[in-house]
């Protein structure tokens, strides 16, 4: 059991508008990777609905049974959610790559605030950030510091 550090903000890194659910996630990490959990907590969809993909308490520890596997190293004290999008719709010409891109629509901006918003009120402990700042990643695709600024999270709850 350790302290819950890190409300941490993913994408899908799938391409822009492309809708992604939980049974799509399930299949990717459980089946397709061979992993015992899931990656995330909470999906947020494009329409701005929420989807709890595994389950977790409102305390300031992170237990065993609530771990997901969203960064690696530091699971045992995060939160994890991940929105659907992350890259451009169409891959990058002459490659075969897509490249990284906040695709996030409206009602995913406004899902998000509100979850994030939540989750810290929830957990004194936490502080909100992007993937990219704990690994080497484009993951969310957004500058997480920046955005919560833009939406009125103070500045202590932001690594
Ligand atoms: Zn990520």
């Amino acid at each position: 059991m350790a302290k819950l550090r890190y409300i941490v903000l993913h994408c899908t890194a799938t391409p822009e508008g492309r809708e992604v659910t939980g049974d799509d996630i399930r299949n990717w990490h459980l089946k397709g990777r061979g992993w015992s959990r899931v990656g995330y907590h909470y999906l947020v969809k494009l329409d701005g609905s929420v989807e709890q993909l595994h389950l977790h308490n409102s305390d300031n520890q992170i237990d065993p049974w609530e771990i997901t596997n969203g960064v690696a190293g530091k699971n045992d004290s995060a939160l994890h959610v991940v929105y659907a999008g992350g890259v451009s719709a169409k891959r990058t010409p002459g490659t075969s790559v897509f490249s990284p891109k906040d695709t996030r629509t409206p009602a995913q901006k406004a899902a998000l605030e509100r979850l994030v918003k939540r989750l810290l009120e929830e957990h004194s402990s936490a502080k909100v950030c992007g993937h990219n700042q704990l690994s080497n990643k484009a993951c969310p695709s957004f500058d997480v510091p920046q955005w919560a600024q833009e939406v009125g999270i103070n500045k202590l709850r932001v690594l």
